[in-house]
């Protein structure tokens, strides 16, 4: 794999591939559902290298040539899909140009693979595109689809694929690899800054993620107590890293459901205030997604953040 070894969280789907070659029924289709950031995309070439390893015994050996050109990503074999720069979707042309790929015969003595990352990128025509290569695979291919958002896929598309789950680490496991993989650093802030796993944080800045994470909260505090109004943080928060903010919100608002539920369950009261609270919370928690789900379009995101704070400002 890499100089880091493999992941423990990778054990568990590894073992379920290893099972399927063994009985020989390893699907064409193989829908990586991640957690984000757990390494769908590393698992996906682990799983290249599984099947075009030169080294039958200990495959994949991440020796031979046929393992380093795939982690190089550089195998003749092994193609990977993602959106273009500049652009959220995979497009139909490109999975054409990848199904005709496919048709052709592999140069050496393994697997042709793709693997496209995020598969719930296509677009439908692309989806639609590649539901033919699904339906009747070409010999000795396989189609490595990586999501950690199943439900964004064509059904017929999930329909026609083996599910193989790969749930992330905890964050205490997350922060190790981590740490063992960049050196010291506030890991544990950062990946709940972030919400995602490690793997999406191996190029990430932990002290910068940290810092933004200790500012949302310490405003949050502020325009709940009134001493601040949120036109005055919307700009800077839309101009900056929004997705991290709305992260940083969303797990700390997690934080406060469970914590009224919590106090309530061990109080047995209801009390009218804590009750309300919890009605404001769930509130923000779903203006928080209905945001994420907007933040790709072109909405006036100061305007949307605004919005967002005045919901948690002292009435
Ligand atoms: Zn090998």
């Amino acid at each position: 794999m890499n100089a880091l070894g493999t992941p423990d969280w990778f054990r568990a789907p590894q073992r379920e591939i290893d099972a399927a070659l063994a009985a020989g029924r390893l699907a064409h289709g193989v829908l990586i559902h991640e957690d984000a950031g757990a390494g769908g995309l590393q698992l996906a070439r682990w799983i290249a290298q599984r099947v075009n390893c030169q080294d039958a015994q200990r495959a994949p050996c991440g020796e031979c040539q046929q393992c380093r050109w795939v982690a190089a990503d550089q195998h003749p074999d092994v193609t990977r899909l993602s959106p273009e720069e500049d652009s959220a979707t995979v497009k139909v042309d490109a999975v054409r140009a990848l199904t005709a790929d496919l048709a052709l015969t592999a140069h050496g003595a393994g697997f042709k693979v793709a693997i496209v990352m995020p598969a719930h990128a296509m677009t439908e025509a692309a989806a639609n595109a590649l539901l033919k290569t699904l339906e009747e695979p070409p010999k000795r291919t396989l189609l490595l689809l990586v999501t950690s958002e199943p439900s964004r896929l064509l059904a017929t598309v999930r329909s026609r694929c083996t599910r193989l789950r790969l749930a992330g680490p905890t964050r205490e496991a997350a922060a190790q690899f981590l740490e063992a993989a960049r050196g010291p650093g506030p890991w544990r802030e950062a990946l709940t800054a972030t919400g995602e796993g490690p793997f999406a944080l191996l190029e990430a800045d932990p002290a910068a993620l940290a810092q933004l994470r200790g500012d949302t909260l310490a405003t949050l505090d502020q325009i709940g107590s009134g001493n601040l109004q949120p036109p005055a943080v919307a700009d800077r928060w839309a101009r900056g890293d929004l997705a991290t903010r709305l992260s940083c919100l969303e797990s700390w608002v997690t934080e406060r459901i469970l914590e009224s539920a919590s106090i309530r369950d061990a109080t047995h009261l209801s009390s009218g205030g804590r009750a309300s609270n919890i009605c404001r919370l769930f509130e923000l928690s779903d203006a928080i997604r209905d945001m994420r789900k907007l933040s790709h379009t072109s909405i006036n995101k100061t305007m949307a953040v605004e919005s967002l704070l005045w919901r948690w400002a002292r009435p």
